[in-house]
Order: structure tokens, then C-alpha cells, then sequence
């Protein structure tokens, strides 16, 4: 089902996180929340979950062509192999960067994002300003962020929804031949799986 765009983001809370505080006072208070239990949460999209996973799935990808032929058949199965799943990564699409073709990830409506292989979304992702620009002028976003396209190469932006989630595979950078899955893997950062940086040089 896709987002109803016409929502208008001036009326979402100007405050969110302290909307959220009070959201699990009340949860705490009402006892439907066992206080424990989200910190365990927090804790594990803050320390075990993050742009490190992603990064794996994208060297394997790099460096075992079958793995990758699966991750863009079907990216969820993929992506399990290497013991990523979960909440927020149930229908996950990998995109692949070519010479010819850069992919940008953004959620117009919101911030849905890949947190099984990404964590928690930045702030900038869930700022109105990226999300309306994304869209409208993706070259001039990518430009601020120092993304230097190719000669001729397009851009395609995906609209995330909360069925499907996107992991951006940057180009496999020069130099990187000899390398590593873990090498491999320090090269890639979180902004390069949402499309906003390329893999770092090797
Ligand atoms: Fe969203």
C-alpha cells in the first residue's frame, strides 16, 4: 500500500522526541511496557545493529557474484543468509549502482528506512528538507553531499514505504581488488547503502 503523500508534515509534532518520552511514560505508567525491555531495544539498534551490517552485505556482494545475483533477486532472502532480519526489513530491495545508473534512497512521507541492515535512520534523512528535495532535484542533493556522478550516468530515487525497504550497493571502488570481505566491508558507509555517498577508496 503506498503512502498517503498528501499528509501534510507541517502538522507532525515539532517536537517528536519529547512526544515519544511522554508516549513511554504513559506506556511504563500503564504497565504495557516493561521499561527492561526497551532499553534492550534501544541498546541493540544503538550498539549491535547498524551501517556495519549493510557494509557485510555489500562486500559479500562485491566479492561473491552468486550471493549477488540472489541479494537482487530477492534481497530479504539475501540479506538473511548473513543473519540480518527483522523489524523494518521484511521486504528489502537492493539496487545496484552502475556506470550508468545512481540510486538515492529516501522516504518522502517519513522516515522509513532498512533497520536491520542500516539501524537507526540519521537525522537528515528524516529532515522535511531531504525528503521534499530527494525528489525534486536529487542531482543538487547529491551535489551538497559530494557525490560526484559519472558523465551521463542517471539517478533514480526510491520513495521507501513501510512494505519495502532499500539498500543502496555503491560501485565496487578502484583499487579495492585484493581486498577482503572485512576490507571490503570498511569501505562501505551507511550513506553509501542510502545513496548519498559513494564507497570510500580502497
Ligand atoms: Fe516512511
Amino acid at each position: 500500500m503506498p503512502h498517503d503523500h498528501s499528509e501534510p508534515h507541517s502538522l507532525l509534532p515539532s517536537d517528536p522526541e519529547l512526544r515519544a518520552r511522554a508516549l513511554e511514560t504513559i506506556l511504563v505508567q500503564k504497565g504495557l511496557v516493561d521499561p527492561a525491555a526497551l532499553s534492550a531495544l534501544i541498546d541493540t539498534y544503538q550498539n549491535e545493529i547498524g551501517p556495519q551490517n549493510g557494509a557485510q552485505v555489500v562486500a559479500r556482494s562485491w566479492l561473491d557474484p552468486a550471493f549477488k545475483a540472489r541479494l537482487l533477486a530477492d534481497a530479504t532472502s539475501a540479506i538473511a543468509e548473513l543473519g540480518f532480519e527483522g523489524r523494518q526489513g521484511e521486504h528489502m530491495v537492493a539496487v545496484e549502482n552502475t556506470p550508468e545508473m545512481h540510486n538515492m534512497v529516501v522516504c518522502t512521507l517519513c522516515s522509513c528506512y532498512p533497520w536491520p541492515v542500516l539501524g537507526i535512520p540519521p537525522a537528515w534523512y528524516k529532515s522535511d528538507e531531504y525528503r521534499a528535495r530527494a525528489v525534486k532535484e536529487p542531482r543538487a542533493v547529491l551535489a551538497e553531499f559530494g557525490v560526484a556522478l559519472l558523465a551521463g550516468q542517471k539517478v533514480r530515487v526510491w520513495d521507501s514505504s513501510a512494505e519495502v525497504r532499500y539498500l543502496v550497493l555503491p560501485m565496487r571502488p578502484a583499487g579495492s581488488e585484493g581486498l577482503n570481505e572485512a576490507a571490503l566491508a570498511a569501505l562501505v558507509s551507511r550513506n553509501a547503502m542510502i545513496g548519498t555517498a559513494l564507497a570510500g577508496t580502497a
